[in-house]
């Protein structure tokens, strides 16, 4: 069944379109935290950010930094958050790649996204190490053709 991201593309369901290419289409979110809250997806369906094809996330990263100008231009926010969930844990909703550009102005409270916590220098380390050696492992294993696990 599409998603219902690929249901906007298709126009099934409407939606407030402001910009669109080949590859990617942005349009305003329906629940929208601050004012001018936009979200960019790719016009195809790819659940999440591991899914995407290279030259559509590119494609799709323009089309963020282009409205993200478009918005500044219109709305002169004090800043602009760009978040982009991959998973229910994180907070995903629509398994349809999109990434949210939140205009923010300042104390206006709309995302809190992090508290950050003191961490152990050693811990903190292994994990570089730890992470390093998966990227390096993942590299190889693509350079070979070699079939992704499911948990790649
Ligand atoms: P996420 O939680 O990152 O998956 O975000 C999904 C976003 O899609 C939420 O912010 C919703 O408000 C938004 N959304 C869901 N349905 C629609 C729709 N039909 N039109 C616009 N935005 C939508």
């Amino acid at each position: 069944m599409p998603s219902i991201f690929s249901k906007i593309v298709s126009g099934d369901i409407p939606a407030l379109k402001i910009y669109e290419d080949q590859a990617s289409l942005a349009f305003l979110d329906i629940s929208p935290v601050s004012r001018g809250h936009t979200l960019v997806i790719s016009k195809d369906e790819h659940a999440d950010l591991y899914a995407m094809p290279p030259e559509t996330l590119a494609a799709v990263t323009r089309t963020v930094q282009r409205v993200a100008r478009g918005l500044r231009a219109a709305l002169q926010p004090d800043g602009i958050n760009i978040i982009q969930n991959n998973g229910a844990a994180a907070g995903q909703t629509v398994f349809h790649y999109h990434v949210h550009i939140i205009p923010r102005w300042e104390g206006d409270n709309a995302v809190r996204l992090w508290q950050p916590r003191d961490a152990d220098q050693a811990e903190l380390r292994a994990l570089a190490e730890q992470i390093g050696v998966a990227i390096t492992d993942l590299q190889s294993v693509n350079a070979q053709g070699a079939p992704r696990s499911a948990s790649a």
